[in-house]
C-alpha cells in the first residue's frame, strides 16, 4: 500500500506533520519569497484534494506547479491510512478539523446535489477543512491590528468629520450608481424609493437618511433592497460578528496581499468590529472558494448576500461616528 505522505516528502523534502495528513513544509517557491521565511508559512495537506498552501504571494506560480505534481503523484494509486482511534482515511476523503472523516462518497453526493463538478466539490471541502487547520497561523502571519491599520492608511481619513466621511465614502462609487441608504427597514414599499438615489443626490443630502447602506448598487427606481434589483456595481464587504477589531485586519490583509483582492476602504462600525470593502470576486467559482475559507476564518456568510445592509460612514451609532479608518489612494 502506498503512503501519500512518503510521496509528499519525495516532492517537498522534510515535512513537520501536525496531523496524520497535514504538516508544515518548505515552500517549493521559497526562492521567490520577498520577505523572511517562517517555519509555519507553508503547509501541505495530502487528504481531500492534495494541496500546498503558502502565505506568501510571490511564490504562487511555483506553488501551483508543485500542486499539479502533488495531485498527479497522489492520484496515481488509491491509498488508505489508519488514524489514531481506528478510523480509516482513504484517498479522496477529507479529514475534518475536529478529527472526523468526510467520506469521498459524501463529497460526490454533495456535488450532485449542488450541481457542481466532483473535483470542485472536493476542492471546496478541502479548503474548508484546511482553512480551519491553518487559521491560527494565518492570523499570526497577516496580523494587522487597528492601530497599524490607522497608521498604514494611504489617505488620512479617520479624523474627518461626519459630512466629510460620508462624501469621501461616496467617491468609491461610480457617479451614475444608484445607492441605497437608510435604516434596516427602509425597504420594500413604494415610499422607500426616496432611499434609493444616485450618488450625486446623496452628495447634496449628506449622511442623514440612515445608518446603513449596501455593498451593491441598485437599478434606478428600485424601492426594494433585494438581489433581483442589484445593478452590477458590487463591493464585497467583509464583516465578522466574532472577530474583534484587532483580529479581523488579518483577514483583510490575507485577501489583499495574498489573494490580490483590491481593498478600497476599511470602516469602523462604531461597534466592536471593522468592515473591509473589497472588489467582488470575478467569478462564481472564485466566490464559492473564498466563501468556504472565509466562513472557516470566522466571517459572516451573509457577506455574499450583496443586498445585505452594512454600516455607512458619517452616521452616528449611539453617539459614536461610523467612520473610515483606512482609504485607498
Ligand atoms: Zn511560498
Amino acid at each position: 500500500m502506498v503512503d501519500p505522505r512518503h510521496a509528499a516528502v519525495r516532492l517537498l523534502g522534510a515535512i513537520d506533520w501536525q496531523t496524520e495528513v497535514s504538516g508544515f513544509c518548505r515552500c517549493p517557491g521559497e526562492a521567490f519569497h520577498t520577505r523572511g521565511n517562517g517555519k509555519k508559512d507553508c503547509r501541505v495537506n495530502v487528504d481531500g484534494a492534495p494541496t500546498i498552501f503558502c502565505f506568501h504571494a510571490s511564490c504562487a506560480g511555483a506553488v501551483a506547479e508543485a500542486n499539479r505534481r502533488l495531485r498527479r503523484e497522489l492520484g496515481a494509486s488509491p491509498w488508505e491510512l489508519r488514524l489514531p482511534g481506528g478510523k480509516v482515511l482513504r484517498s479522496g476523503d477529507v479529514l475534518q478539523a475536529g478529527g472526523g472523516v468526510l467520506p469521498r462518497e459524501v463529497v460526490k453526493a454533495r456535488a450532485r446535489a449542488e450541481g457542481r463538478a466532483a473535483g470542485e466539490q472536493l476542492l471546496l471541502e478541502t479548503l474548508r477543512a484546511a482553512a480551519e487547520g491553518f487559521r491560527a497561523e494565518l492570523f499570526d502571519f497577516f496580523r494587522w491590528p487597528m492601530a497599524q491599520i490607522l497608521e498604514d492608511s494611504p489617505l488620512l481619513v479617520a479624523e474627518r468629520d461626519a459630512e466629510d466621511q460620508f462624501r469621501t465614502w461616496l467617491k468609491l462609487w461610480p457617479a451614475c450608481a444608484t445607492v441605497w441608504i437608510g435604516d434596516v427597514y427602509s425597504s420594500g414599499k413604494p415610499e422607500h424609493r426616496t432611499h434609493f438615489r444616485p450618488v450625486a443626490e446623496w452628495y447634496q443630502i449628506g449622511p442623514v437618511m440612515g445608518n446603513y447602506t449596501c455593498g451593491s448598487s441598485f437599478k434606478a427606481g428600485s424601492y426594494r433592497r433585494s438581489n433581483e434589483n442589484l445593478s452590477g456595481h458590487r463591493f464585497l464587504v467583509i464583516e465578522s460578528d466574532t472577530l474583534a477589531r484587532d483580529e479581523v485586519g488579518a483577514i483583510f490583509a490575507y485577501l489583499n496581499r495574498r489573494l490580490h483582492f483590491t481593498l478600497h476602504a476599511i470602516i469602523d462600525t462604531a461597534g466592536k468590529s471593522l468592515h473591509g470593502w473589497f472588489d467582488a470576486p470575478r467569478s462564481r467559482l472564485l466566490e464559492e472558494r473564498l466563501k468556504a475559507a472565509l466562513v472557516a476564518f470566522g466571517c459572516d456568510p451573509k457577506v455574499f448576500t450583496y443586498s445585505q445592509p452594512v454600516r455607512v460612514p458619517g452616521a452616528f451609532r449611539d453617539g459614536r461616528l461610523q467612520r473610515l479608518v483606512w482609504l485607498r489612494q
